[in-house]
């Protein structure tokens, strides 16, 4: 069992890490106390080809395997999750769905958008968020297009985005549509004043028959929980990774705090107490780590990676939101002012909790397998 990373995989992550120091780690608090997206970031984050990621070379893309693709989102998290949450959205939900499911034509007409522009995906509706089946947007079949209605709501990246998926409902089930922003009928909302991540813009986003052609269905009739469920396993393991960089990044300002501050006449870090925190954090993301590479290890060989993805973004939501609050203990009440990067970190990390669906629900699905053959039926 070799645990290392390959020549190419350590190139690309001193590639991301350099990019992740040199150019976001600035724009991270700007972005959290204004509520605005960094624009400028990424555009530089596209000419570095980090919006076409795991777009095979053949589409246009920079074809990383998700090992790297990790890798990516783990250093840029270390600074500011608000653009790793932007650009797993982006990648995991709207480029790789295309790639996966999307037609020849579908993709030469939008993955070229997508390298330079934002896309999102709209699942969540204000009376349906576990329960994505129940969506009540609907696509009315005429003639060779559809009409769409409804409302969407925490629509990551939609406030940026040149490009949504929509789960709607059909005559065939529940389906998945590519449609313009910029279409007549579509109407974004006003960013989410949101507890942290306040990098990303969330917004409400309103269809109101909205014209789609029939060849902007991604997928068949009724295939759209289908398309979601993969484009949600892949993003689960990007919130991972994005976990993982920010447990590290707390641990990072945590340590620095403590190593500074003086108390009883010496630093702080000299004391048990604190030390725990610091051992506690650093066996859970070494823990976390083996799970991302392990996932990324059967997506690699084309095995089923869904349940190993699953268990890697809980447990990553966990730790990472157990670490932020160990260190902001650590740097006491300084801690809680939001002068320090730490309360970003702190707020930030609750996301976690809720993109890529909420810890309860995936409970359900490991509770699922665990019980699988015992003849019971668990469900949420
Ligand atoms: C920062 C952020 C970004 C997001 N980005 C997107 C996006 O880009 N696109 C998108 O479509 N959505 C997005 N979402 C929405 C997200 O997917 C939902 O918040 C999530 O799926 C939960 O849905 P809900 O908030 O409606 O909670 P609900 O489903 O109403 O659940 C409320 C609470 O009840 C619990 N619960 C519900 N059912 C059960 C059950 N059967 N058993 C036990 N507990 C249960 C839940 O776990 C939760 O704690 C985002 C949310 C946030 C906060």
């Amino acid at each position: 069992m070799d645990f290392s990373l390959t020549e190419e995989q350590t190139m690309f992550r001193d590639l991301f890490r350099d990019f992740a120091q040199k150019e976001v780690a600035k724009v991270a608090q700007h972005a959290d106390e204004r509520e605005e997206p960094p624009v400028a970031l990424l555009k530089k984050a596209a000419a570095q080809g980090f919006l076409a990621a795991t777009v095979p070379e053949d589409l246009g893309g920079a074809a990383l395997d998700l090992l790297s693709y990790s890798l990516l989102l783990e250093e840029l998290a270390k600074e500011c999750l608000s653009t790793a949450v932007t650009l797993a959205v982006h990648n995991s939900l709207v480029n790789a769905t295309l790639v996966k499911y999307g037609s020849a034509e579908q993709q030469e007409k939008w993955l070229p958008i997508l390298a330079e522009n934002l896309g999102g995906f709209a699942a969540t509706e204000p009376d349906a968020g576990s329960d994505a089946a129940r969506v009540t947007t609907r696509a009315t079949r005429q003639g060779e297009s559809y009409l769409l209605s409804g409302v969407k709501t925490w629509v990551s990246n939609a406030g940026q985005a040149k490009v949504l998926l929509v789960l709607a409902q059909t005559a065939g089930g529940p389906s998945i549509f590519i449609i313009d922003p910029a279409a007549p009928g579509v109407k974004i909302g006003l960013r989410e004043p949101t507890t942290g991540l306040r990098g990303v813009a969330i917004n409400t986003v309103y269809f109101d028959l909205v014209e789609v052609a029939d060849a902007d269905r991604v997928g068949a009739e009724g295939e759209g929980l289908i398309i979601a469920q993969a484009a949600n396993t892949h993003l689960q393991l990007a919130l991972a990774a994005a976990a993982l960089g920010l447990a590290e990044g707390a641990s990072a300002l945590g340590r620095s705090f403590a190593i500074e501050r003086k108390q009883f006449g010496v630093s702080i870090a000299t004391k048990q107490g604190l030390g725990n925190y610091f051992a506690d954090c650093e066996i859970e993301q070494e823990a976390l780590r083996h799970l991302i590479e392990y996932a990324a290890w059967l997506a690699g060989e084309g095995k089923a990676y869904a349940p190993a993805a699953l268990k890697a973004k809980l447990f990553g939501a966990k730790i990472a939101r157990t670490a932020a609050n160990l260190m902001l203990q650590v740097h006491g009440g300084y801690g809680f002012s939001d002068e320090y990067a730490i309360s970003r970190l702190y707020r930030d990390a609750k996301a976690l909790d809720f993109l890529g669906g909420t810890p309860q629900l995936g409970r359900v699905v490991i509770a699922q397998q665990v019980f699988a053959g015992a003849g019971l039926t668990i469900k949420p």
